[in-house]
């Protein structure tokens, strides 16, 4: 039995063609699910008998399932959904006004292992389907019916748990979903993948899709990059802005590259790192967008002071950037950026190795920092 959810619309007439059916019927199931609600193959009624019956014996419509459901103080809610495995991945709805936007999970803990990160310290165990991935925004449109809220989703980030361009054909299927007219109907630029900086991803999305595309970038030098997010080591920061410029190239004039800056006291906050950073984005058409570290236990970073946020906000829109305030949503419940852990069975063994050797709090910035080198199966991960 195969998810249904787990095909676009390219893959499911192909899918229907291949098996004696015309590619119009796809589409056509394509609405049954994702405009009514249809889930049940007969009660599609415009198919022909032998074409539900096939469907029924071949296909299922398999919905993620709520383990635990969260409502932070200030609306943010958070789902822990139950994979077939046992495990948890989580999903984050963050209503703004008129927007509801979800923050979806692509994979089953992380293999990157950002060292601020506590999704990292998960470790990995694979990734999730297109259909594990819609589905969570299937569920967050059915949940918040149910708790009165009469809109749904109206934005997705892939900023759950997970590196996105490391599950890339499961994601671009998910995305192309996300902004098809016959499922979600999102606009392109209302999806946003964003990616540690993988960026043979960059360039694979480059050539299929426009989603709008966001990077972690969080220091302005190869140097400190290299320990705060390791795999720029393996990619570093002037092919990853020369990968974003390219992608540019394709959106055409009035897209941009969201730049994301998790702000770490005493690690890359300096009124001096501002500047290298402002210097450093020139070269890009972006908006920068600042995230106050959001603590996690054993984590050893701390956020900064109010003060020095601003002061490093001000630094940059002085130099001519956008440079916006991430606000931190849902931190009461686990749901702010980069505490999203789940319930992951590790197969890095990396949940034992931080265990064993937890990070001392207060220590010079040079030891506070667990160094992990990346092991070869993790980095084979990164060469798609
Ligand atoms: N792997 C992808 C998707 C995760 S997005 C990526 O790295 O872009 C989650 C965002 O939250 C990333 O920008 C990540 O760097 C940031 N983040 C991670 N841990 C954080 C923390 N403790 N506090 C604030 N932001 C964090």
């Amino acid at each position: 039995m195969q998810n249904l959810l787990d095909f676009d619309r390219a893959a499911l007439e192909a899918e229907f063609v291949a098996a004696g059916y015309q590619a119009f019927r796809a589409r056509q199931v394509l609405k049954w699910i994702y405009h009514q609600g249809v889930t049940d193959f007969d009660l599609m009624l415009n198919l022909s008998k032998a074409h539900r019956a096939w469907l029924v014996e071949n296909y299922v419509v398999a919905l993620p399932e709520v383990a635990v459901s969260r409502l932070s103080v200030d609306g943010t809610r958070k789902w822990s959904i139950r994979l077939t495995s046992g495990e948890l991945v989580e999903t984050v709805m963050i209503p703004e006004g008129s927007r509801r936007t979800l923050c979806v999970s692509s994979q089953v803990g992380c293999m990157l292992d950002c060292s601020f990160c506590a999704t990292g310290k998960q470790g990995f165990n694979g990734n999730l389907s297109t259909g594990q991935i819609v589905g969570q925004i299937m569920l967050a449109n059915a949940e918040m019916a149910e708790a009165g809220d009469e809109r749904s989703v109206t934005n997705v980030v892939l900023m759950g748990m997970g590196e996105p361009l490391l599950n890339f054909d499961a994601v671009l299927r998910a995305t192309n979903l996300m902004t098809d007219d016959l499922a979600f109907g999102l606009a392109k630029r209302r999806v946003t993948v964003s990616t540690a900086g993988v960026v043979p991803g960059i360039r694979k999305l480059t050539e299929h899709s426009e989603v709008a595309l966001a990077i972690s970038l969080h220091a302005p030098t190869d140097e400190l990059r290299n320990v705060l997010v390791p795999v720029n080591r393996k990619y570093p920061i002037a092919e990853l802005i020369e990968a974003c410029r390219d992608y540019l190239e394709v959106l055409g004039e009035r897209r941009s590259i969201t730049v994301e800056y998790t702000l770490m006291k005493g690690v890359n906050d300096s009124v001096q790192q501002a500047r290298e950073l402002a210097k450093l984005m020139r070269s890009l058409r972006c908006k920068i967008n600042l995230i106050p570290f959001n603590p996690f236990p054993g984590s050893g970073y701390e956020r900064p002071s109010d003060r020095a946020v601003r002061d490093f906000q001000t630094v940059l829109i002085k130099a001519g950037h956008s440079a916006m305030l991430r606000t931190t949503r849902g931190d009461d419940i686990e749901a702010a950026c980069g505490q999203l852990v789940g319930q992951v069975a590790d197969r890095t063994k990396r949940q034992e190795r931080y265990r064993s050797r937890p990070v001392p709090v207060g220590q010079p910035v040079e030891q506070q920092i667990p160094i992990v080198e990346l092991s070869d199966q993790e980095m084979k991960g990164v060469q798609i």
